[in-house]
């Protein structure tokens, strides 16, 4: 552990025991950016098929739509989870990849990478899984025509959010501390403190616009000329990236902790933080759509 750290890893754990496995990456805003940077790149077949597979889809747990259907998979992860917790407990691990700050190994991340059972789908595959895996397991889903409708309408609902999840810095680290989840911040004025991972999720996002459509245009516009280089690699290279960000920017936390409003320890993010993390929050957004395309294209030709 982190020596820095653990003072307020400590006091997050009594939080940490009722949000243990609230690592829901990106909110909704995030997710539709990444659809809608990915949409526009899509080629003409790739487009007729994603539009095929999800005009047949009669799921309500969200919009049908590509943009509404990135944030599916947190939907339907949540839909039982204070109840049976089957679709809960089946899918929750499959958000991230818990890279290990102090001891970086993604194979131990991804439960030693094994490949699914013979025959069994990916929607129904081990719940000790990791997003690393799921986004190869869905994408080469949506490339086998042979298989059922049904499946393919799911990997492509999967693909859709993972690609995103496995972009947001914090699902793909870990300090001993549930991606952040433990370690409680200050920023922007709050009095009380929230955690590390939820200002990730949600309110870096907000500081690139609150317009996700301007947003989404901005980023693929800023970054056009970086897309060929960021459309190579695989998922695995995609995790490490995401990786070194949360090191080198989310977990470049100051040195030590405040008391906020209620006396809970918590890092004050300073204006340079909030900067750095908004310019990795911009790459890491954009990153995703358009590697979210990269899949797509490839898989549906
Ligand atoms: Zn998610």
């Amino acid at each position: 552990m982190h020596r820095s750290l653990s003072l307020a890893v400590i006091a997050g754990a009594i939080g940490g025991l009722i949000a243990a496995s609230d690592a829901c990456a990106w909110g909704d805003e995030g997710h539709r950016i990444v659809g809608r940077i990915a949409l526009p790149l899509l080629t003409p077949e790739a487009r007729r098929q994603v539009d095929a597979l999800l005009a047949a889809d009669t799921d309500t747990l969200t919009a049908p739509d590509f943009v509404a259907r990135t944030t599916w998979a947190d939907r339907w992860r949540d839909s039982d989870r204070n109840t049976t917790k089957l679709r809960y407990t089946a899918t929750q691990q499959w958000h991230f990849v818990d890279i290990e700050i102090t001891n970086p190994d993604l194979s131990d991340a991804c439960a030693g990478r094994r490949p699914l059972p013979d025959g069994t789908p990916a929607s129904q595959g081990p719940a000790r899984d990791c997003v690393v895996d799921k986004v190869e397991q869905f994408a080469a889903e949506l490339a086998d025509k042979s298989l059922p409708q049904a499946e393919r309408i799911l990997a492509l609902k999967f693909l859709l959010h993972f690609t995103g999840d496995l972009h947001q810095p914090l699902h793909a680290a870990d300090n001993h501390d549930q991606g952040g989840n433990q370690v409680q911040v200050l920023y922007g004025g709050h009095r009380v403190a929230s955690r590390l991972h939820a200002y990730w999720d949600t309110a870096v996002v907000q500081r690139i616009g609150r317009d996700e459509t301007a947003a989404a245009e901005d980023l693929a516009t800023t970054f056009a000329a970086d897309r060929d280089a960021w459309q190579r690699g695989r998922p695995a290279d995609w995790a490490l990236e995401s990786f070194a960000a949360a090191k080198a920017t989310a977990y470049a936390l100051p040195s030590a902790t405040v008391p906020d409003e209620h006396g809970t320890p918590a890092y004050a993010l300073d204006e340079a933080y909030e900067q750095r993390a908004t310019a990795t929050a911009r790459e890491q957004l954009t990153k995703a759509g358009f590697r979210l395309a990269t899949l797509l294209n490839a898989a549906l030709r």
